[in-house]
């Protein structure tokens, strides 16, 4: 077989290719053994097709581009708190658009993540983990306060570009994909960004779709990327409750029971939140009479193989 020449050396970087090339336009898979219900059917929004493997590469490249156009990141490193993904996400464009980067996660975050962040050159500032995401935070505002010239904040939290990400590509990819049949859509919320930007899109094209946000039972339940907003310190402003129709709580043994039946009944290897979000799913689902339930599965489950979710059940002999 011969291989088609490459005519000319791209002057961009590959993370400039065109949309939907390698950020979006990832695939909608049927859920078929673990939901057998006439009149229903469960599709699951596969995220770790993006570039640096999840949902947040499409936030990440809409804020880093939106701050390189205007102008922001002249002679400043890009700052911000992250949970991990969007970290990643951060690094991974930074790195190909030549941008420095110092993010704050809390020490508690997944040794995979660290070693990742290093990997693409991060700088990286572990805050306590008794504070969670929260304490990540305030360390930053800390900083851009005493440094305004060093850092420009991106804050996943409150930059609106976050949820126009979504709104601009994950929404209109899910009409498309549903030809307009999908009735409700089930997604965990960290930041809020995905369900408010999917769930305001799909609610100018289809006005009764149904949108389902999913947390963490109590601020014990640990679930990566997912937040327990009653007790969190402050509510992000990209989150939108009042768009929303229900909010589900999953405890974490329920996602990490998920994820093991995920990969093993359905060959999906998810992250914890992804499979807290089909947990969620699986109940809408037993509750309609019909309808295409859409829930997001943001990311793989190899940044996990340290937790105790993928412990081995084997017995030695
Ligand atoms: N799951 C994982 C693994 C994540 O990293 C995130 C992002 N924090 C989410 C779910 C939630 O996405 P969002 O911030 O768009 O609500």
């Amino acid at each position: 077989m011969t291989l088609p020449m490459v005519e000319k050396v791209p002057s961009l970087s590959w993370a400039d290719a065109p949309a939907g090339a390698v950020v979006g336009n990832t695939p909608l898979l049927p859920l078929r053994r673990l939901l057998e219900k006439q009149g229903v059917t469960l599709w699951a929004k596969a995220e770790w097709f993006n570039a640096s493997g999840s949902v947040k590469d499409r936030p990440a490249q809409e804020i880093l581009r939106k701050a390189l156009q205007e102008g922001r990141l002249r002679g400043r490193r890009l700052v911000d708190a992250t949970s991990g993904n969007m970290g990643i996400a951060y690094a991974t464009f930074a790195a190909a658009w030549g941008v420095p980067v110092t993010l704050a996660m809390p020490a508690s975050a997944s040794p995979e993540r660290i070693a990742v962040l290093r990997g693409l050159g991060a700088e990286l500032v572990l805050t306590d983990p008794e504070t969670g995401v929260d304490g990540a935070m305030a360390w930053v505002a800390s900083q851009v306060e005493r440094h305004p010239d060093r850092y420009y904040w991106a804050n996943q939290y409150d930059n609106p570009a976050n949820w126009q990400a979504h709104f601009r590509t994950t929404g209109p990819e899910i009409a498309r994909q549903t030809a307009g049949r999908v009735t409700h859509v089930v997604a965990g919320t960290g930041t809020g960004g995905t369900l408010t930007g999917v769930g305001r899109y799909l609610r100018s094209v289809l006005p009764d779709v149904r949108l389902i946000g999913v947390q963490p039972a109590g601020s014990e339940e640990r679930i990566p990327g997912l937040k327990h907003m009653a007790t969190s310190r402050r509510r992000p402003a990209v989150y939108d409750r009042g768009l929303l129709d229900a909010v589900r709580f999953v405890r974490a043994r329920e996602a990490h029971e998920m994820a093991r039946r995920l990969a093993r009944e359905e060959g999906l290897f998810v992250g914890p939140s992804a499979a807290a979000a089909v947990w969620a799913a699986c109940e809408v689902a037993a509750e309609v009479r019909e309808g295409l339930v859409v829930v997001i599965l943001p990311d793989a489950g190899y940044k996990y193989l340290s937790s105790p979710l993928w412990a081995p059940k084997e017995t030695a002999v």
